[in-house]
């Protein structure tokens, strides 16, 4: 029998899952991905073109900033070159159905499925805060992470010398931090140009909590925040912010601060699809919850099955037997649920006996501006150019992973040129 495999969400998760499961299932068998851009976004280095410094001529150029796009977009349908039997449907996914097993797109179009893998990842959360969205710049997509290297750029062009520029970070986790140390290359570079004083500028980091970096060990949150404070940032923890205004952020305790450009990378959520389907149980950061074998739970939305459902990355909630809390929303974590459900599909296909789902352990590896990253793991923890050089490796390793070697080392060398 042909099997017809839907797979929504071209991200770290889709795209393993898709990958894995063309190499190994009978080429009769029916792979769609349907993704709402034509490509897979490398978001770990969102900050790099964030804070990208592109000197320009007398004219902008619009190619350098389609190159600088297109080292971290990598298109779908040159992952999958070599697999003609992955239909891509670069489409918006608007509804699901379970009980018709069916998905519809923006355009009407319907696509029917015997197996469903969710991984339409996770949107900017403001946490229903007042006048948040539409005065901060969220990092979600590779065109906001433009616009915020753009609005830099103009701010720098056209504020006036004396006034000193204010650029706050709200939220100091992995990506506020690592946008941090970006930002003070950039803006020494930009003040250099425009000749500025070199301390015509303040980066500050706001972070709720009483330690940046909460979700790693205690040397490496406090390393980062020495190597923050040596580039001159600011960091402001225990500061849980509440409302903004066209000037200033304003705290729960009543402090505030004032702002030129404030970056939101404080907080997310799963896609608004999860949200929005009839009787799932969301969990925490309205994720859908799942069970041992990252399927939607038996006997939700209405249904006597969900086992032909799986759910990964940034969308689904696991908390396995022993786990304190759920699973980090990471790249990491959705590549390697997605490798678990290409193999648990396939066996299940098969009717063999199924394995239910170990989480990996996390490794981190942060940038913190010039040569210097820091790696912390279990038993390695490292600071300093070794561990920046590991992760410059990284987006090579991992290209290669999903494209051909060539592919890979030409799409990684761009992004060293540029940067
Ligand atoms: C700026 C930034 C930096 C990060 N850095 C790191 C890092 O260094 N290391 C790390 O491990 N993790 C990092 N993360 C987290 C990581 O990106 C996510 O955890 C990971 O992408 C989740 O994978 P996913 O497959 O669930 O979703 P995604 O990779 O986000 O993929 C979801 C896909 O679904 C598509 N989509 C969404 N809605 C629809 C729709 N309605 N219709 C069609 N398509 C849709 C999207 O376009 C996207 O291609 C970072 C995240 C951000 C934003």
């Amino acid at each position: 029998m042909i099997q017809n495999i839907l797979i929504l969400g071209g991200g770290f998760g889709g795209v393993r899952v898709a990958l894995d499961l063309a190499k190994h299932l009978p080429r009769n068998a029916k792979i769609t991905l349907i993704n709402r851009a034509p490509y897979h976004s490398y978001t770990p280095d969102y900050h790099r073109i964030a804070s990208a410094f592109l000197p320009e001529g007398r004219k902008p150029d619009p190619k350098k900033f389609l190159s600088l796009a297109y080292t971290v977009a990598i298109p779908l349908k040159m992952i999958f070159k070599k697999y003609r039997h992955v239909e891509i449907v670069v489409e918006e996914v608007t509804d699901i159905f379970f009980n018709e097993n069916k998905v519809e797109v923006g355009s009407g179009r319907g696509f029917s499925y015997d197996w469903l893998v969710m991984a339409l990842g996770s949107k900017s959360d403001y946490c229903g805060m007042q006048g948040i969205e539409g005065r901060v710049y969220a990092v979600k997509k590779v065109e906001e992470a433009l616009n915020v290297r753009n609005a830099v750029d103009e701010l720098f062009a056209h504020k006036a010398k004396h006034e000193r520029i204010k650029l706050a970070i709200i939220g100091g986790g992995f990506l506020g931090c690592e946008m941090a140390g970006g930002l003070v290359d950039f803006a020494k570079k930009l003040s250099a140009l425009h000749g500025r004083p070199r301390s015509s500028f303040e980066i500050i980091i706001l972070e709720a909590g009483d330690r940046i970096l909460a979700g790693v060990s205690s040397w490496a949150s406090a390393t980062a925040a020495e190597r923050l404070k040596k580039l001159g940032v600011k960091i402001k923890t225990a500061s849980v912010v509440t409302e903004m205004s066209d000037k200033e952020i304003i705290f729960k305790n009543g402090e505030h601060v004032s702002y030129d450009l404030a970056v939101w990378t404080a907080g997310v959520c799963a896609n608004s699809i999860a949200a929005n389907l009839p009787g799932v149980k969301l969990e925490n950061k309205e994720r859908l919850d799942t069970d041992k074998y990252l399927r939607l739970p038996t006997g939700q939305a209405g249904l006597s099955s969900h086992k032909n459902v799986f759910v990964i990355g940034d969308m689904a909630h696991f908390q396995g037997d022993g786990m304190e809390r759920s699973l980090e929303m990471t790249a990491q974590a959705a590549i390697h649920e997605g490798r678990y459900v290409a193999y648990t599909l396939r066996r299940t296909m098969f009717g063999r006996r199924l394995f239910p789902y170990v989480p990996c352990v996390n490794k981190f590896l942060i940038d913190l501006g010039g040569r210097y990253a820091i790696f912390d793991s279990k038993y390695v923890k490292i600071s300093g150019l070794v561990a920046w050089l590991m992760k410059r490796a990284v987006p090579f390793m991992y290209m290669s992973d999903i494209l051909p070697w060539r592919a890979a080392f030409a799409l990684w060398r761009r992004g060293i040129k540029i940067f």
